[in-house]
């Protein structure tokens, strides 16, 4: 089946699992999963399931993107930040629906695969920072100070204080706190100086590594 077919039934399989946002379901119909893969695994593009790649790294389940996506409620004109570029696919999707992401990775040959492949696909609205995405989006161009969205795509094991301190009021963060395979993933909306979390059922990332 051609990836395009293969694509609009992952779409279908995303919207049946309860996905309704309607720009999530979209920037999932457009973003090509079988160019952030590795070769050996590009059968299994559009399966609902997490893949390795390089550096003992994972790119995420699609679904488990998806809900992170559909809590952040991202619109047009979001500024979002992201930890964790890994492969680079949520962050095609972020800026699918957003106006501007910055993503930060700390292993540098895989930000920097990520960056030739999101430049190959034209993305002129992502900015990349290499380094310990815990202390948020630091030392980097643009000099973005707060961000309405944060998406943490690695396990934290408590909320990152800086990442908090990042975000703008009304502002939403999602990010699986906990260790080994114990994560709940949490959101986080602030409102002036009050954070109010939630927890939103278990799932599993590899570990936010700080240096
Ligand atoms: N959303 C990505 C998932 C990548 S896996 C995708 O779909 O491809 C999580 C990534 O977080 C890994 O690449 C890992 O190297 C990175 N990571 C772990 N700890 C980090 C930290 N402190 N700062 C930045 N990136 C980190």
């Amino acid at each position: 089946m051609r990836f395009e077919d293969q694509r609009r039934l992952l779409v279908q399989e995303l919207n049946t699992l309860g996905i309704t946002d309607q720009n999530v379901l979209a920037a999932f119909g457009k973003v090509p999963r079988e160019r952030f893969i590795l070769p050996q695994y590009i059968e299994y593009a559009y399966r609902n399931q997490p893949l390795p790649i390089e550096l003992a790294q994972t790119i995420s389940q699609p679904l488990m993107i998806a809900i992170m996506l559909q809590y952040l409620e991202l619109k047009k004109t979001d500024l979002v930040l992201e930890i964790g570029t890994g492969s680079g696919y949520q962050s095609a999707l972020i800026a699918e629906i957003a106006g501007e992401l910055c993503t930060v990775e700390r292993l540098e040959p895989l930000s920097l695969k990520a960056q030739k492949v999101l430049k190959e696909q034209d993305y002129k609205n992502i900015h990349f920072r290499i380094g310990d995405g815990t202390s948020g989006w630091q030392k980097a161009f643009p000099p973005h100070k707060e961000f309405h969205k944060i998406i943490v795509s690695a396990a934290a094991r408590e909320i990152p204080p800086r990442l908090k301190e990042q975000l703008a009021d009304g502002g939403i963060l999602v990010v699986p706190v906990g260790k080994g395979y114990a994560q709940i993933l949490n959101r986080v909306v602030r409102r002036g100086g009050e954070f109010s979390v939630t927890e939103h059922g278990g799932c599993t990332f590899v570990p936010l590594i700080s240096s």
